[in-house]
């Protein structure tokens, strides 16, 4: 067998053995159809039993209530970004926004595009992103308010969502969904980029409270419209079958093989406690997100000067160890620890790093 890296790209990322050997498995005769997953038919009992078991999993994951449905849509993450606001905005309304970044600033000039009424509440732009902001108050005659619950590329990330009283929540939380538990009630849409943390690109996983659709306006594309997508079991068109086959698959191992959303959060702590560990020991690492405000997901560091950083992640390649290059706009460096990176991959980059400070420190 080739031998495989420890992977702590930003996205597309990591995803289980167990998960990626189970479709090599399966790949070219799945479950006895003669056919590989590629293959067949989007509207056969077999793919229509792939997206129900998808649905049913989230569902158990989450403890989600009859209120909310479960969507599988083309365009990532992305796309949500026109989406929530085409969709949810209501007429004559304002939308609220929390700006924590790269990602949340993209959502936010997409409302705007769309000629949306946007208040940004808070934002955390003054100190380069660096912090969660705990100041903002949410405008009562809000559709909705945004925010972003990881900061994939500053490594921040909510440690508690905010407040927004009778305004639903809307989340991106393309880089830590299903990491953690968390109380779905406050929410009336939550999107998730797949190709973070529940399996290959191509779709973003959107749960909608079902009252929220009375909000869709019936004068927009169809292939736009979250209704298209609720009323056919998110098969309005050909999905990206592959996709959503493989993201059942991720979310079969983290409800057996994990034990669910407890269970990940505790092994998320325990793997992010080490790194962070390393980075504090001594100063050789610099983390650049504020203490109380750091992401058990991407662990932004850099080190004293860009040449060392250099050295670092090269060194940090040949002894096996990929995707440590900080995001292209920031610099610096980043390790994506998300749900699928192992315990072990972990200790082997603590260890890496106390070894390169001995050396080159
Ligand atoms: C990666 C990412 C996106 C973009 O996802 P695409 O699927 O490429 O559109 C959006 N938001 C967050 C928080 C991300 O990490």
């Amino acid at each position: 067998m080739s031998k495989r890296i420890h992977n702590f790209n930003a996205g597309p990322a990591a995803l289980p053995l167990q998960v990626l050997e189970q479709i090599k498995e399966e790949f070219l005769d799945y479950k006895g159809t003669g056919m590989s997953i590629t293959e067949i038919s989007h509207r056969s009992k077999p793919f229509e039993e792939i997206v129900n078991s998808a649905v049913d999993r989230t569902r158990r994951i989450l403890g989600l209530g009859e209120e909310f449905q479960v969507l599988f849509i083309q365009g990532g993450a992305s796309l949500q970004f026109t989406m929530v606001p085409m969709n949810l905005a209501g007429t004559g309304k304002r939308v609220d926004y929390i700006n924590t970044g790269t990602w949340s600033t993209k959502a936010i000039k997409e409302a705007k595009l769309l000629g949306k009424e946007v208040r940004v509440i808070a934002s955390s732009e003054d100190k380069n992103f660096s912090y969660i902001p705990r100041k903002y108050e949410v405008s009562k005659d809000a559709a909705y308010l945004h925010f972003t619950s990881n900061n994939t590329i500053k490594g921040t990330q909510w440690a508690e969502f905010p407040r927004s009283g009778n305004v639903p929540l809307v989340s991106d939380m393309s880089s830590d969904f299903l990491s953690r538990p968390f109380d779905t009630k406050p929410f009336g849409l939550i999107y998730a980029g797949a190709q973070k943390n529940i399996g290959p690109a191509g779709i973003a996983l959107v749960i909608i409270r079902r009252d929220m659709l009375e909000r869709v306006p019936s004068a927009i594309p169809s292939m736009l419209s979250y209704k298209s997508f609720a009323d056919s079991n998110s098969l309005y068109n050909t999905p990206s079958c592959f996709t959503i086959y493989a993201i059942g698959l991720v979310l079969k191992w983290l409800e057996e093989t994990i034990g669910g959303l407890k269970a990940m959060e505790a092994i998320n702590r325990e793997k992010a406690k080490l790194v962070y560990d390393v980075i504090d020991r001594s100063g050789f690492y610099r983390g650049t997100a504020e203490k109380d405000s750091r992401s058990l997901m991407n662990i932004t560091f850099r080190l004293q000067n860009e040449e060392m950083e250099a050295r670092f992640i090269s060194e940090a390649q040949k002894a096996g160890f990929g995707g440590l290059k900080g995001h292209r706009s920031v610099g610096g460096c980043r390790a994506s620890i998300y749900n699928a990176v192992t315990m072990d991959s972990i200790k082997s980059l603590v260890q890496f790093m106390s070894d390169f400070e001995a050396k080159a420190g």
